[in-house]
């Protein structure tokens, strides 16, 4: 999925959707045209806020969870984590992890 500047409408790097997680960091977003060579858009640890289009030096998005894409406005939902037992829903899955040894105790109390 390309991702595209806001401001000026350039392609300015490539994401794949299943390694997103918020808050968006610089090593997220790959080189816009690996056959070419070109260099990622942003330095590994960039933080959103400090990310700038290579192409007109402003920010190159307006929201805090979504960006322009060549397939139109893309909006992160971040996946859900669901317990298999109670039904709640966790944030990671290490979260969820911790939460199912919660019942495994239980069962052995
Ligand atoms: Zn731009
Ligand atoms: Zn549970």
């Amino acid at each position: 999925m390309k991702v595209i500047c806001e401001i000026c409408n350039e392609v300015i790097a490539d994401v794949e959707p299943d390694k997103l997680a918020l808050p968006f960091l610089g090593w997220m977003f790959k080189s816009p045209d690996k056959k070419h060579g070109f260099d990622p858009p942003f330095l590994h640890d960039t933080t959103w806020e400090d990310m700038l289009c290579g192409y007109c030096g402003k920010r190159p998005f307006t929201e805090r969870d979504g960006f322009m894409t060549d397939t139109g406005y893309f909006k992160f939902v971040p996946p859900e984590f669901k317990c298999e037992v109670c039904g709640k829903v966790l944030s990671s899955k290490i979260a969820l992890l911790r939460h199912s040894r919660s019942h495994l105790k239980d069962a052995k109390g």
